[in-house]
């Protein structure tokens, strides 16, 4: 199963929660043997030509003559700020702990999008780790559309904080409204006022809150020979649905919700999918001093535009966060710091990523990828300590 699958089955409803990262399996057990595949595939050679390979199947290889590094560990401890949970029993929790051992990950932030049962049942499956895992939870839109709604949602967040989650997220809005992987809130955006005493609230207790809106450019586009991201936004159109918010729409409702609520700590997520259009992102994190940005699942949309990208890290790197959002094995952590800490060039990781552009790395100084490994996260960890838990 290739990440565009898995992330759809995440993005359509079933959320992370339950969702096996079986593209990562398949991702590695492809590093190991480079004939794998379908039976088709391996018939290839004797039938193709240019006029009948398909984009999809399009696996070129680089054969530059150019350095090419192995980033086994990350040059420094990182707290990943973007995971779900993936690992569903004790072994899978303890195989993840030795990956992030062995990778360099102190600490990472499992996104539930629970709550009642469902995260205390999480959380106890996590409980052995405590100090390498937190777990957020996520928000109850039960009855979004009757007048308690309010109350009722707060009382269920409030249960979730007492029992040991420390933040929410992740928060879903494509633009029909926020979703949960058990109620479609449909037409409820999160700058509504239903929402408004639910993101106070979040303040009030010290919980950021990590939201994801809208979906990255290309979904939105012609599904035709202009789209540049044409296969993974293929699967995962937006194109075909004229009722939704648009992507601009979309940033325009994070925006007011984080102005709105000035003393909660807002994480836009994939970098608010404004990793086509960066300056717009540097200009909401100008003016809004609450919110950060993840940068997790836009590796590779941002890969293609390596020096654009390292100036914006330059620019914003007290305010960006490293995650990953892409299961939890090695080799996905790995491409992550090729990407972020090497000047690596035109180097395909089109089964990860399934867009079949090449990337190229940021080489990002130390200053910089200390920030965004580790001390940014911390200060919104730490600063949660200074909050009252009333
Ligand atoms: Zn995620």
């Amino acid at each position: 199963m290739k990440r565009r699958y898995f992330l759809k089955t995440i993005g359509t409803g079933g959320l992370a929660v339950g969702v096996t990262p079986a593209w990562s399996r398949r991702y590695a057990a492809s590093l190991q043997d480079p004939h794998s595949g379908t039976p088709e595939a391996k018939k290839e050679p004797e039938q193709a030509s240019p006029e009948t390979i398909l984009l999809k199947d399009y696996r070129p290889r680089s054969l530059y003559k150019i350095p090419t590094t192995e980033v086994p560990r990350a040059k420094f401890p990182i707290i990943d700020m973007h995971s779900h949970a993936y690992a569903k029993t004790p072994a899978e929790i303890a195989e993840w702990v030795r990956n992030m051992d062995e990778v360099g990950i102190e600490k990472t932030i499992v996104l539930t999008d629970a709550t009642g049962h469902e995260f205390d049942d999480l959380r106890r499956k996590y409980a052995a780790y405590r100090d390498r895992f937190e777990l957020w939870c996520g928000f109850d839109y039960k009855g979004y559309d009757q007048p308690e709604f309010g109350p009722q949602a707060i009382r269920a967040l409030e249960k979730c904080h007492q029992a040991g989650a420390r933040g929410v997220g992740e928060l879903h809005d494509k633009g029909k409204g926020l979703v949960s992987s058990t109620v479609h809130a449909f037409g409820m955006h999160p700058d509504d006022a239903r929402m408004d005493s639910l993101f106070g609230r979040c303040g009030q207790l010290g919980m950021p809150v990590n939201i994801h809106v809208a979906d990255p450019i290309w979904m939105y586009e012609a599904m035709d020979n202009k789209n540049d991201g044409l296969m993974n936004a293929f699967h995962w159109r937006l194109d075909n649905q004229p009722e939704i918010v648009g992507h601009s729409g979309m940033i325009d409702i994070l925006e007011r919700t984080v102005k709105k609520h000035s003393s909660t700590t807002f994480i836009a997520c994939h970098l608010a999918n404004l990793d086509y259009d960066l300056k717009r992102l540097g200009q909401i994190l100008e003016r809004q001093l609450n919110l950060y940005a993840d940068i997790s699942a836009r590796y590779a949309e941002t890969a293609p535009i390596p020096r654009f990208v390292s100036q914006f890290y330059a620019k914003y790197a007290d305010r960006l966060l490293y995650g990953t959002d892409m299961g939890f094995d090695k080799p996905m952590y790995r491409v992550t710091f090729r990407i972020l800490e090497t000047l690596d060039e035109h180097f395909y990781e089109t089964d990860m990523f399934s867009y079949q552009w090449s990337l190229n790395g940021f080489g990002l100084p130390d200053e910089i990828l200390q920030k965004l490994y580790h001390t940014n996260a911390e200060k919104i960890l730490r600063s949660r300590g200074t909050r009252a838990h009333t």
